[in-house]
């Protein structure tokens, strides 16, 4: 810890790092910060920086209100678009602790770290890679996102089509300059979409960099006039936006990947299976966290390569559970239902702590489904005994709030803010005349 200071301290003296950004993350996974002169350090590492946590969604009361930063050491980096002679801007992501010392139990790096930790207790390291799309919109003149995507490119397409190659390229570098190992770019299918992946990292790792990845998108995509958005779904007939999380364990004491198997006919170990069989018996229970927006189940519907039925398979991409065909250290089950507009601490939690469910219950996997769900008929679907998603945040909250896994995962604290917090999101829309309301009926009737 020493050296890891002394080697901030040195970054700040050669890069003149002049402010510090101590970043955080509220309930629904909205990225905050307060700035303070890099001169603090001492009571910055210290973790002597002081917030309201009433003012943040899903924090305090307003009678129990001062909160503090812990900053994570490993996460410092120099943001290079505030790179000019002379001077920079650094950050760090934080923890949240109580006035005593303790974590606060409302802060969802804290609610993800207990999962880390359940999953240390039986010898295991949970290693996520989640592949975050999102959406490129021109704006106007007031800098205001339009409806109007940037580009008119498809899956793979390079420009002219691709008309995001250059922002891509600027998000890349940023990326790169501030620590992530990227290995990939491309165009996504729908007009406007792309798409970016970083290498995978432990649990927690992978959630600070999808918070650090969403920042950036936004922030470069700025720097070119445009709107990024990580909305699941923003246009209707089109693909939307999904956050595929690939998740696996290691087995802490073998040293090796705890999923792979090669006796096995798939190359799957018992383990692996135990853990499918906890995400499928729990899914419904902890979509309203990965899938936390009245718009998260517009993209949960036949024909957009959104997964839509609770069934697994080690070829097929209609599946919410598909088995990516890399064995060895790379086993993974890939759970494509996650948004990108999910907080990604909590959604992590939600799915590995389903997942550690299955393993700690001994669950059994049903049969894989390796034929397209979406070409079969209701009866096959039926016969096969494959049953659907919730089809709205109502319906996921529901059964959030009657579930098991969310109230474990989360503590009886953030769990009674998200439900009520999503209760009332739903209420909202609920009651709310819509356009396409208007648009049926009121000339019809
Ligand atoms: N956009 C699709 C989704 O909503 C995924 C497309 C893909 O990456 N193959 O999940
Ligand atoms: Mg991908
Ligand atoms: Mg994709
Ligand atoms: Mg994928």
């Amino acid at each position: 810890r020493e050296s890891l200071i002394e080697e901030i301290k040195e970054t700040i003296k050669t890069k003149n790092v002049e402010l510090l950004h101590l970043q955080f993350v509220d309930i629904e996974g909205i990225l905050k910060h307060v700035t303070v002169t890099a001169e603090q350090i001492d009571s910055v590492v210290d973790g002597k920086i002081m917030f309201d946590g009433s003012s943040i969604t899903g924090f305090t009361p307003i009678n129990q209100s001062d909160l503090y930063l812990q900053p994570d050491l490993t996460t410092f980096a120099v943001l290079p678009w505030t790179e000019e002679e002379g001077y920079s801007e650094g950050r760090f992501l934080c923890s949240v602790k109580k006035p005593d010392g303790s974590d606060f139990e409302g802060d969802p790096r804290n609610i993800l770290k207990k999962t880390v930790e359940r999953a240390k207790e039986k010898g295991y390291s949970i290693s996520v890679g989640p592949e975050l799309e999102f959406f490129l919109f021109e704006t106007d003149e007031y800098g205001l996102p339009t409806k109007q995507t940037q580009d008119i490119g498809g899956y793979f397409e390079p420009s002219p089509k691709d008309n995001g190659e250059k922002v891509r390229l600027e998000i890349y570098r940023t990326l790169k300059a501030m620590g992530f190992t990227i290995e990939a770019s491309h165009h996504e299918v729908a007009e406007g979409q792309h798409e970016i992946n970083f290498k995978y990292a432990d649990a927690l790792g992978s959630a600070d960099a999808a918070t650090t990845y969403k920042w950036v998108v936004k922030t470069v995509a700025k720097q070119f006039g445009l709107h990024a958005t990580f909305m699941p779904k923003p246009l209707g007939g089109a693909n939307g936006s999904g956050m595929h999380t690939n998740i696996s364990l290691f087995d802490d004491e073998k040293q090796e990947n705890a999923f792979y198997d090669e006796s096995d006919k798939l190359g799957l170990s018992k383990t692996a299976y135990q853990f499918i069989a906890g995400l499928i018996e729990n899914v419904k229970d902890f979509v309203a966290v990965t899938n936390p927006l009245v718009n998260s189940y517009k993209r949960l519907v036949p024909g957009y390569e959104a997964p839509c039925y609770i069934a697994w398979s080690a070829s097929n991409r209609s599946a919410l559970i598909r088995i990516p065909a890399t064995r060895g250290a790379g086993t993974r089950v890939e759970i494509r239902c996650p948004d990108p507009a999910a907080n990604p601490y909590l959604a992590f939690a939600v799915v590995a702590s389903a997942g550690l469910d299955g393993v700690e219950q001994e669950l059994t996997a049903p049969a894989s489904v390796d034929a397209d769900i979406f070409h079969m008929s209701a009866e096959e679907i039926a016969e096969r005994g494959i049953e659907n998603l919730p089809t709205s945040l109502e319906e996921a909250i529901n059964r959030f709030e009657e579930g098991e896994i969310g109230k474990k995962t989360f503590g009886e604290h953030a769990f009674g803010e998200y439900v009520a917090l999503k209760r009332g999101e739903w209420d909202e829309f609920r009651t709310t005349v819509h356009d396409w309301e208007v648009a049926a009926y009121q000339g019809k009737f």
